[in-house]
């Protein structure tokens, strides 16, 4: 889009290139008063509030949208800022110069330089406008009634009244909490507590399938609602809803736009190393806002800033069970590579694996590198038939997971793809090369906590074969055993679990 200035300073855009227009970065860009008696668009407000958006984005016209900015319900800002040497991207906040380009743009007619961080989203270039919307925001539903009748652990309890504290007082917190946890059930009372005070709440995730599992959870505890799941191929992308479940990804299109925002597994990847998506977070709050933290290994720099009392902390070192978590053994296995290259696998690991396929349990084996998963799999594939293998591009990783569900599968064979997230009732878990780096403290207590989730089966067994113990692998059975201390201590073990006596 370019622009034209209309002798009172209002920008006239138009979508076809004439002589003597200008790009957006080159004009000043001042936000109109509200005309009080305009008949806003309510379509448009429920698509543009608390977000930036691209005209492209959204699936209005353009004199639509030219209507509303002159009554003052929505405003043109540009998508790059420059000045000096610096530049930065408004919409991810990517203020690299390596990663911005430049190219010969046909709509300004001369080099445009474009953000390479979020273009996946749709380019944003120097004659790039971005769409908000500044008339009054939508109503939330006077009835927001939470439907479920379970009931907490005393750990997801007290977590719980300490989220309805959060709400209420606009606070910062971190729920730590093991595992197993039921950390969805822990966040409902909150939730209920904002909506009633008319707060517009976003779940947010580093991972799609965490958005899938939890979007129709909500809806079924919150049926007066219409909960929007936001992830890369959803079609919910211009609606409004006063509860979001989003990926961190799709936050680059948010800004003030929630007063309370939940982020499960903040230790995840990617949002864990990419200061963008962090940065995405924290541009879709409002001013005054809550905000939890959820996850069950936070990072050594959050575990400290949780022991130095600079951030309210509540930890649930239990799973809803009441069960302790399965503690890791280590088993020592030579060089498996080596041993690998020879078709063969470490006797420990086989002996261990025929122990099991003999029963009813199944197994998952994690590796370190899709590169292993063939070779492992054809040498196990002549113990047992009844073995797959499965990794992040695997086009049939959702059906392969689910036939492991069904127990259709004895053993399945995966990278750290599996590491959070999935639940399977009756399994034992190992580690083939526990000692590579890609297994930190963090993602090895996520593959522990793959063991015993169920009620009926809370007990597994967990084995990290290597050839060399690290750091990681240390401090991940440390942190385990810590928390079954911590949990026996206060009380939330069964008796007979080291509990209560
Ligand atoms: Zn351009
Ligand atoms: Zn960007």
């Amino acid at each position: 889009m370019l622009f034209r200035l209309s002798p009172d300073n209002e920008l006239l855009p138009t979508l076809t290139y004439s002589p003597g227009l200008s790009r957006i970065i080159d004009l000043p860009c001042h936000p109109r008063t509200i005309n009080p008696s305009f008949p806003y668009n309510k379509k448009l407000q429920s698509a543009l509030q608390g977000k930036k958006l691209l005209l492209e984005e959204t699936t209005f016209s353009l004199e639509e949208i030219q209507t509303h900015y002159r009554n003052g319900y929505c405003t043109y800002q540009p998508a790059i800022i420059k000045n000096h040497k610096q530049i930065m991207c408004v919409r991810c906040g990517n203020d690299q110069l390596k990663l911005f380009a430049s190219f010969y743009c046909a709509r300004c007619r001369r080099k445009c330089t474009y953000c390479r961080n979020c273009v996946m989203m749709g380019r944003l270039s120097e004659c790039t406008p971005l769409l908000s919307w500044t008339g009054p925001d939508a109503p939330i539903p006077a009835v927001c009634r939470l439907d479920w009748q379970g009931t907490l652990s005393s750990g997801q309890q007290h977590a719980s009244e300490k989220i309805v504290t959060a709400v209420e007082q606009s606070m910062e917190m971190l729920v730590w909490a093991v595992c197993g946890a039921g950390k969805t059930e822990l966040l409902f009372k909150g939730i209920e507590r904002a909506l009633q005070l008319k707060k517009r709440v976003c779940i947010a995730t580093p991972r799609t399938d965490v958005v899938l599992e939890l979007a129709p959870r909500l809806q079924q505890v919150f049926p007066d609602i219409n909960v929007i799941a936001l992830y890369g191929g959803s079609e919910d992308k211009l609606t409004y809803s006063p509860l979001l479940i989003s990926t961190t990804h799709q936050l680059y299109r948010y800004e003030k736009a929630f007063d309370l925002v939940i982020l499960d597994e903040m230790d995840a990847f990617p949002y864990s190393v990419d200061k963008t998506l962090q940065y995405a977070v924290r541009k879709a709050r409002k001013q005054n806002s809550s905000m939890v933290y959820l996850t069950a290994t936070p990072n050594k720099s959050w575990q400290r800033k949780c022991q130095d009392n600079k951030i309210d902390y509540v930890t649930i070192p239990a799973r809803f069970h009441q069960h302790p978590l399965p503690v890791p053994h280590f088993v020592w296995c030579g060089n498996w590579e080596k041993k690998l290259r020879r078709e063969k696998l470490p006797f420990t690991l086989l002996t261990w694996l025929k122990e099991r396929l003999i029963t009813d349990r199944q197994v998952l084996l994690f590796l370190p590198k899709i590169a292993y998963l063939q070779k492992v799999m054809s040498i196990l594939k002549k113990l047992d038939s009844n073995i797959e293998s499965v990794y992040a591009a695997d086009p049939m990783r959702l059906e392969k997971v689910k036939r492991m569900r069904n127990k259709e599968i004895k053993l399945l064979i995966t990278t750290t793809i599996l590491e959070r997230g999935v639940t399977f009732p009756n399994i034992d878990v190992a580690v083939l090369g526990a000692e590579d780096a890609v297994f930190t403290a963090s993602a090895l207590i996520q593959i522990a906590g793959r063991a015993g989730r169920s009620v009926k089966n809370p007990f597994g067994d967990v084995a990290f074969f290597h050839y060399g113990k690290t750091k990681s692998m240390v401090e991940a059975k440390q942190q385990i055993t810590n928390s079954n201390k911590e949990a026996a201590k206060k009380g939330m073990l069964l008796p007979c679990m080291g509990g209560d006596k």
